[in-house]
């Protein structure tokens, strides 16, 4: 490969970086997301379809941003070349300046006499050859491979960030707020680049999900189904039976959510735990089965006996309304962590606990605006004659089930995780269309292929 050895570098990151940022400035590297509404004006303006996830450098002072710039490469004839555009606080390019070229003709492209012609250009001067800019004889393609690479540039800076006060606000902030509740029985952390009053109103938002669904208060809704047996039930509750009904039938009923009197019966709704009979389990199991619940339009009815148990569901239903609620007030990063289940909004790294250490951590998993369930059999659970019995059960076999220390699932939303979480947990495998890792009590993990993208194990 003699030819890429031809290829010159003209400025090494840190000489690039330093054309737009001066010392002492406070200069972040910023993993985004461009939204699909972004993406789409990014595209047309770049010509072909571009990347959803980004890294922008932004510089700032106090309370302004004094540049942004974007390393970007692009193929010439067959061979890339990589440049670094440097973009204002308005929009308009400050300066264009080409890294490495691997190509050994064309590289008049990388003179200031040809790059110059882009400064102070704006998203709306399209960049077409002819017009506005002149290439370099003999270098067309590395020219235009330049023109190309800026359109995208501040296309992105454009739609991702001058079209968008609440991004550029969140990379103002240095510090994001921290605030924990207790509620369903478990903290809730929420960490937000973002204001105080927006993360109040995400708390708010669990605090109705709670309201309606606890069943450690009888003046919920589902207080209220249980007691009345058949109710128009409010936008809450319906969305959580009908929701918990179709992650039933995906899981073919690992998932359910009338265990109610089986987690009784084990005494996993008060802490008084003990082993039932036979006949009892047998009893309990008569009054299981998701598909004893009825809903019509907005009436849901449970047959005298079933009891309905949000216990592997709530907290994923409040984590994604929080996480709703501070997408509302514009704010573009934040994690809402329920312990069990968590959402991210934008890019976070998580630790994941070892079960068989839980003070230890197997690794980190990067989440962008993804949400994480964990189930585990350490959670919550008793001893008994040498047994132990997890909080999770088979509602087939009415019995804890065994086997698996614990499973974390990966979806886009935590309503989603936390449900499929506790379905895998029982099914002992990884359900399709989820990304996960699997902890067996005996045996080797199982991983799949978008989990390892997103895990880096710790070293040990
Ligand atoms: P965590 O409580 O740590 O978030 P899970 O989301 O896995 O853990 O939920 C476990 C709870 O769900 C149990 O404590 C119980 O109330 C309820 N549950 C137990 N087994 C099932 C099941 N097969 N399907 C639905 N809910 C269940
Ligand atoms: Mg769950």
């Amino acid at each position: 490969m003699l030819l890429l050895a031809l290829g010159e570098e003209y400025l090494t990151k840190d000489e690039a970086v330093r054309l737009f940022f001066k010392n002492g400035e406070r200069v972040v590297e910023h993993a985004i997301r461009l939204d699909d509404a972004a993406r789409r004006l990014v595209e047309k303006a770049y010509g072909s379809s571009v990347a959803p996830d980004q890294t922008v450098i932004v510089g700032t002072k106090e309370d302004r941003v004094v540049a942004y710039a974007m390393i970007v490469s692009e193929i010439t004839k067959t061979l890339p070349m990589t440049f670094i555009v440097g973009v204002d606080p308005a929009g308009t390019v400050i300066e264009v300046a080409v890294m490495r070229h691997e190509e050994h003709i064309g590289t008049d492209c990388a003179k200031r006499r040809f790059l110059r012609q882009f400064d102070g250009k704006r998203p709306t001067d399209r960049l077409r050859m002819g017009t506005s800019y002149q290439p370099v004889s003999g270098a067309t393609l590395s020219c235009n491979a330049v023109a190309r690479g800026t359109r995208k540039v501040l296309a992105i800076i454009q739609h991702h960030f001058l079209d968008r006060p609440d991004h550029v606000k969140a990379l103002l902030q240095e510090e994001p707020i921290r605030r924990q509740r207790y509620i369903m029985g478990s903290i809730c952390t929420i960490t937000a680049y973002g204001d105080r009053a927006a993360v109040e109103k995400a708390f708010d938002a669990i605090q109705s999900v709670d309201a309606a669904l606890s069943n450690y208060r009888d003046d919920s809704d589902l207080a209220r189904l249980h007691r009345d047996r058949s109710i128009q039930a409010k936008p809450e509750l319906l969305a959580f039976v009908s929701g918990s009904l179709a992650f039933s039938e995906r899981t073919e009923g690992a998932f359910d959510i009338t265990t109610g009197p089986l987690v009784r019966l084990w005494g996993f709704h008060d802490g008084k735990h003990r082993v039932p009979s036979d006949e009892e389990i047998a009893a309990a199991l008569a009054r299981v089965g998701w598909r004893k619940i009825r809903v019509e339009k907005d009436t849901v009815t449970l047959p005298e006996g079933v009891e309905l148990d949000p216990g592997a569901i709530g907290k994923g239903i409040g984590v994604d309304r929080a996480a709703e609620a501070l997408k509302n007030a514009g704010i573009a990063r934040a994690l809402v962590d329920f312990g069990s289940s968590a959402r991210a909004i934008g890019e976070w790294t998580l630790g994941i606990r070892d079960p068989f250490d839980t003070d230890r951590i197997l690794g980190h998993v990067t989440l962008r605006d993804e949400s994480i369930s964990t189930s585990g059999g350490y959670e919550k659970f008793f001893e008994q004659d040498g047994r132990r019995y997890a909080h999770i059960l088979n509602p087939q076999t009415g019995r804890p089930v065994e086997g698996v220390a614990s499973v974390s699932v990966i979806t886009p939303t935590a309503t989603e995780s936390d449900a499929l979480s506790t379905a895998a947990f029982v099914l002992q495998r990884i359900p399709d269309k989820v990304e996960g890792l699997l902890v067996p009590e005996k045996g080797e993990p199982v991983v799949t292929d978008g989990w390892k993208r997103r895990f880096r194990e710790e070293k040990k």
